[in-house]
């Protein structure tokens, strides 16, 4: 099709390009899964499985993309981060986030299909993702949109574990449950799975208080590394040791543990 008298229409495109030397965070979430949940019948309030599914293809989708250093996700949810100096697709934001929504959801259904093989996808349900793309001009900000996530997990648990206590150990209603939590601070919720069901919310798994942490682990002697100041050459080699370096898995704090972020000095570079 190239020089055609048609060509002149590929000039109405328009193309955002993420500003340069920011943090990008990429976010997907499951379209409806709410509904997904309820017609594949997860467990409630959390599924194990279907979190190894979302946490398999996150993995899957960073192992794709090597300019993601870390991700978090818990329910239909995960956030990428990539490095500062990312130059995936020029950062343009289109390519970025189609490509994003596209691999998250492509990935669910292959480990869907290693998780449930009880459980086939139906056509009239499939798992689609949206994804949007956020730039920050500092670290601290990465902390802190990190922490946002853990938060909004650990309260959306709190809140699902008392309510699906109340309504499968309590007798009540799915309305009579909601009814009892409105206006309840978490210590009141605390207490309630205490007091009425003997359940310490200390002692749940961690994987549902905290959500999941993938780390791409680098090592110290990657980290010390300035990149403005390498030949192309070097540069194809850091990102050879990025694309070989493992990806772990942690249900930790992110929020109080300071450790973990400063041990990972990579991360900011
Ligand atoms: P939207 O399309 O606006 O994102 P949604 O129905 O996906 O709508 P979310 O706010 O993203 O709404 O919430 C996802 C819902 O999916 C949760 O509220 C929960 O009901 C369900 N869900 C996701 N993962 C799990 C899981 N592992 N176990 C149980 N339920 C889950
Ligand atoms: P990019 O990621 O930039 O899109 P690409 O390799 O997908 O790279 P395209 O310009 O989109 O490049 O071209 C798609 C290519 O896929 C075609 O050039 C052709 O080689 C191949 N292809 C797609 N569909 C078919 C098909 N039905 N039969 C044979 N080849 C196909
Ligand atoms: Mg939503
Ligand atoms: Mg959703
Ligand atoms: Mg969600
Ligand atoms: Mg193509």
């Amino acid at each position: 099709m190239a020089n055609s008298r048609f060509e002149y229409v590929k000039q109405f495109e328009r193309e955002h390009h993420l500003l340069p030397d920011t943090y990008i965070v990429i976010r997907v979430d499951g379209k409806g899964f709410h509904k997904f949940s309820e017609e594949y019948k997860f467990d409630k309030p959390n599924d194990l499985r279907a979190l190894q599914v979302m946490n398999r293809a996150a993995q899957a989708v960073m192992s794709q993309f090597s300019d993601v250093l870390m991700a978090y996700g818990d329910s239909d949810e995960y956030s990428f981060l990539l490095r500062k100096q990312c130059s995936l697709y020029e950062r343009r934001e289109m390519k970025l986030i189609t490509m994003f929504a596209s691999s998250i959801s492509t990935n669910y259904y292959y480990y869907w299909n290693e998780e449930f093989p009880e459980k086939p996808l139906k056509q009239s349900r499939l798992p689609n993702f949206d994804a949007r793309a956020v730039t920050y001009p500092n670290f601290s900000l990465i902390r802190d949109y990190f922490s946002w996530r853990q938060v909004d997990c650990h309260i959306n648990n709190l809140y699902n574990t008392t309510f699906w206590t109340l309504v499968s150990k309590g007798g009540m209603t799915p309305k009579e449950a909601e009814n009892k939590l409105i206006g309840t601070v978490a210590s009141d919720k605390n207490e309630i799975l205490f007091s009425q069901f003997g359940i310490n919310y200390n002692n749940e798994p961690e994987i549902f208080k905290k959500g999941t942490i993938l780390m791409r682990e680098m090592t110290q002697e990657e980290s010390e590394v300035n990149e403005s100041e390498l030949s192309s050459r070097q540069k194809q080699r850091i990102e050879k040791k990025r694309k070989k370096a493992e990806i772990k898995t942690y249900h930790e704090d992110l929020i109080t543990n300071e450790n973990f972020w400063t041990s990972r000095p990579w991360l900011s570079l």
